[in-house]
């Protein structure tokens, strides 16, 4: 970066929605008053894999730098971060590539709870863009572990509506090494890495990894700039116009960071007073039922795979719905989560043959549900608080394990994680809403089109601006209403 450059955008966090932000405005946008190319400026708290995009392929000196194990990424600080990964192209990097794009519900239900006029129709665009860039597909019926048409056939018979799981690949080999939180070896997973950090460079954004954005500078109701460290040196950059994109749990920390946020926890630090950063918080309450069969449910010859899944108790805005899926079904649980499972024999040879062969036997089946009401927050250590005990959620999550005990019973099971243990281990992935959007701004942070109530020249867009999680997998719906606020930026400022 050029020294005391100014910026006309600068983008906070080149994760999901970062990069396809940075690559759809550096594409369409220009200045307002000189017609000219924008110059914009991502920066990125991870490091930068950098190399020639070629989905299916990989580049060879990254295949030798990554197993397909996740302790390269999960807990290791230089690649995750509460809330997500660290690196450029973010949570898209190692989510577990299987993801819907947004239900007719999700745009009901983001226009009920908040007013947002993300509906259907006009989001349609932006979503048949990421379908076709991310190449969001089915997996082909043959990759289906017999557990998995087993999983199907029960379902079926039982009345349930199943239907394909969908990911976002490309020439995928179906090593099926793509889940539990770490990158593809040979990037057929759809990352924005993949998808959208060529088309922004060649469009001119600088990108700049390994730099901590640590708190915004603001004149009045105006944002200026943003203090960041670099090879632990503090930095200054300023721009006319700043976009957080830091996903749901580091962006309200920046803002509160920058004395942006609810007075209650800023206290006398409060430089502009919103409510909402960091709370409203939604997600999926969500269990792993594991059973044992006794036979394999599949090959041993891969992980998992998109499979199916199926979706109880709709309503027109997917509230309290109930989400099932075969997950663990398909592909063999990596060694780390097989030898800590409730099925394993405790010790010597048995405990061997059991990995070696008998964990082809165990099968899972992920259920979760969409709340109304349930919600959480954000606490000073960044740690979700969810109200895990709200009645709904409680007797909701109670009927999917009662269903999901039904159909493994009937597909064959011998042994199943209690009931009792499940409901008191609750999961909470997909979080989204900690700084929603709305048309109120006593009950959001930004509006309609991303801007934020208090701040002029500030917009925000990552999981934290989705009025409630979508009602299947979050990824590709952060990717769609980032491709939607790239096309809403760039009319409103960019044109
Ligand atoms: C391990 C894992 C598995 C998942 N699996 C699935 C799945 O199978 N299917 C699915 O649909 N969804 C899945 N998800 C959820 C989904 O991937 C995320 O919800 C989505 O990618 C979030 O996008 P985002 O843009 O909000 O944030 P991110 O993609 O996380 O991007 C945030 C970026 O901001 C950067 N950043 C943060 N703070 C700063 C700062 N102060 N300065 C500079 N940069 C900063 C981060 O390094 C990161 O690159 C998974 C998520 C994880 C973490």
């Amino acid at each position: 970066m050029t020294q005391n450059q100014r910026y006309d955008l600068v983008i906070v966090g080149g994760g999901t929605a970062g990069c396809i932000l940075a690559a759809r405005i550096a594409a369409n946008g220009v200045h307002p008053e000189t017609g000219e190319k924008l110059r914009i400026l991502l920066l990125e708290a991870g490091p930068d894999f950098r190399g020639e995009a070629r989905p299916g392929y990989g580049i060879p000196l990254r295949r030798r730098a990554f197993t397909n194990v996740p302790q390269d990424f999960t807990g290791n600080p230089r690649y995750a971060m509460r809330g997500g990964s660290r690196i450029l192209g973010g949570s898209s990097v190692t989510f577990g590539g299987q993801s819907h794009i947004p239900f007719p519900a999700d745009y009901a239900n983001w226009n009920y709870t908040t007013g947002v006029d993300w509906t259907e129709e006009n989001v349609a665009p932006a979503a048949a863009e990421v379908r076709r860039v991310f190449n969001v597909h089915a997996d082909p019926e043959e990759s289906l572990s017999s557990g998995q048409m087993r999983f199907r056939t029960v379902s079926r018979s039982l009345g349930f509506d199943v239907q394909a799981y969908e990911g976002a690949k490309k020439n995928c080999i179906l090593c099926g090494f793509c889940g539990g939180g770490h990158m593809c070896k040979y990037d057929a997973k759809m990352s924005t890495l993949i998808t959208h950090v060529p088309d922004a460079e060649r469009h001119g954004v600088e990108i700049l990894t390994n730099v901590m954005a640590e708190r915004l500078l603001f004149q009045g109701t105006r944002a200026t700039g943003i203090l960041y460290t670099e090879d632990g040196e503090e930095r200054l950059v300023e721009a006319d116009n700043i976009l957080l994109s830091c996903g749901a749990v580091q962006t309200p920390a920046l803002l509160w960071k920058s004395g942006f946020g609810p007075r209650d926890l800023l206290g006398s630090k409060t430089v502009i007073e919103n409510l909402n950063v960091g709370r409203r918080a939604h997600c999926h309450p969500e269990n792993y039922i594991w059973a044992l069969f006794p036979e394999a449910l599949k090959d041993g010859d891969r992980g998992w795979n998109a499979g199916t899944y199926f979706l109880h108790r709709m309503n027109r805005y997917g509230h309290d719905s109930l989400f099932f899926q075969d997950s663990g079904m398909g592909g063999l649980a990596p060694p780390d989560q097989a030898i800590t499972s409730e099925f394993t024999p405790e010790f010597g040879r048995e405990t061997k043959e059991f990995m070696k062969v008998g964990r082809r036997s165990i099968g899972r089946v992920v259920l979760w549900t969409n709340p109304k009401e349930a919600e959480g927050y954000l606490d000073d250590q960044l740690r979700l608080i969810y109200e895990t005990d709200h009645p709904m959620v409680m007797r909701r999550l109670t009927e999917a394990l009662d269903i999901a005990e039904e159909i493994l019973q009937k597909m064959g099971a011998i042994r199943m994680t209690p009931k009792e243990t499940l409901l008191k281990s609750i999961r909470l992935p997909h979080l989204a809403s900690t700084c929603r959007a709305g048309t109120d701004p006593k009950t959001s942070v930004v509006d309609s089109r991303f801007r934020c109530h208090d701040v002029d020249n500030l917009f925000i867009c990552d999981a934290g601006v989705l009025p409630r999680t979508s009602i299947g997998s979050l990824a590709m719906a952060v990717a769609t209403v980032a491709t939607f606020a790239a096309q809403r930026m760039v009319a409103d400022n960019f044109s």
